[in-house]
């Protein structure tokens, strides 16, 4: 164990065994079991947030997991989405988000209410990666008679980075199926302007971090300010996320951002839930 630990920290290292090493490493293993249980007993379940436009008429969600654990009741996400990038477990998981979310935009196209709303599905590299990843969207698309441009990934931005040629080459196949890609918590990653141009990028979504101070901290205004004169001048589109107040709407619709998604419209809820709050509107 101390070997692996000092393998870990990179070359040249000395570590010396320590039983919470120990414990750590069991804690893992069992939560990596429980998130393969979890699967199978249908634990995981989509969380919807909606995203909305300027006159605050819903353009659609954004699909996020929770897992309903037996014991530990609602998980989020960085509980365990991290564990299950390394064990390779988010390739199953991330594909029954994609079944679900397809078959969620299948459900909406039956009611004029909701038959143009969009879904975004959050994206890991893992997956991306994939060989299949193409041909799962394809097919899904198809099966359930979907119009392409509802469904959305995020993406973030060191996702592209790493191996490039593959990368333009997915994102391509995904452009010509018609599905839409957004990057997540932009400005927060290596922010490649070479990118921005070269894929077929849809949208900017201006991270969390730069829109909480944006009422008070003048380099968040300026950051939040950049990006969006960005998106305009190259076609982008921009949302913002984790818009909780109304002063934070109010500066990003003056710097020329008209969609939203945070606490101030609505926090992500099960599926039940988010159709109630858009009858009620
Ligand atoms: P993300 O995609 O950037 O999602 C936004 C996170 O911000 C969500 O946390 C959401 O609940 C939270 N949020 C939304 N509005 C506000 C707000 O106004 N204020 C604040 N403080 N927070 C807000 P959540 O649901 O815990 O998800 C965390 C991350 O987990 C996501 O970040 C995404 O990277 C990942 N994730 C979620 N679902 C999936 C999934 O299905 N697949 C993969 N691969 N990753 C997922
Ligand atoms: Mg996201
Ligand atoms: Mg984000």
């Amino acid at each position: 164990i101390a070997m692996y630990q000092a393998k870990k920290g990179g070359r040249n290292n000395l570590r010396f065994f320590d039983p919470q090493m120990q414990l750590a490493i069991s804690a893992r293993l069992g939560l990596e079991l429980e998130i393969r249980n979890a699967l199978d007993e249908q634990q995981f379940e989509l969380y919807y947030q909606v995203q909305l436009d300027n006159s605050h008429a819903p353009l659609g969600a954004e699909a996020l997991i929770r897992w309903n654990h037996p014991e530990r009741g609602l998980v989020a996400p960085a509980e365990f989405i991290p564990l299950a990038e390394e064990t390779g477990l988010i390739l199953p998981i991330g594909l029954w988000v994609l079944e679900t979310a397809c078959a969620q935009l299948k459900a909406w196209q039956h009611n004029p209410r909701t038959r143009n709303l969009m879904l975004a599905v959050n994206m890991c590299a893992k997956r991306f990666h994939q060989t299949d990843f193409v041909e799962q969207v394809r097919s899904l698309v198809l099966a359930n008679g979907i119009k392409p441009g509802l469904l959305k990934f995020e993406l973030t931005e060191s996702m592209l980075l790493d191996n490039m040629e593959e990368t333009i080459e997915t994102m391509n196949a995904l452009s010509e199926i018609g599905v839409r890609i957004s990057l997540d918590d932009f400005g927060t990653g290596y922010s490649s302007l070479q990118y921005l141009k070269q894929l077929p990028i849809d949208q900017l979504k201006i991270d969390q971090s730069f829109v909480r101070d944006i009422a008070t901290d003048s380099s968040d205004k300026a950051i939040v300010r950049t990006i969006i004169a960005m998106a305009q001048s190259l076609n982008l589109d921009v949302i913002a996320e984790g818009v909780e107040t109304e002063e934070q709407r109010q500066f990003l619709l003056d710097s020329g951002c008209t969609k939203y998604q945070g606490y101030l419209f609505g926090r992500p809820v099960p599926i039940d839930v988010f159709e109630k709050e858009l009858n009620r509107n």
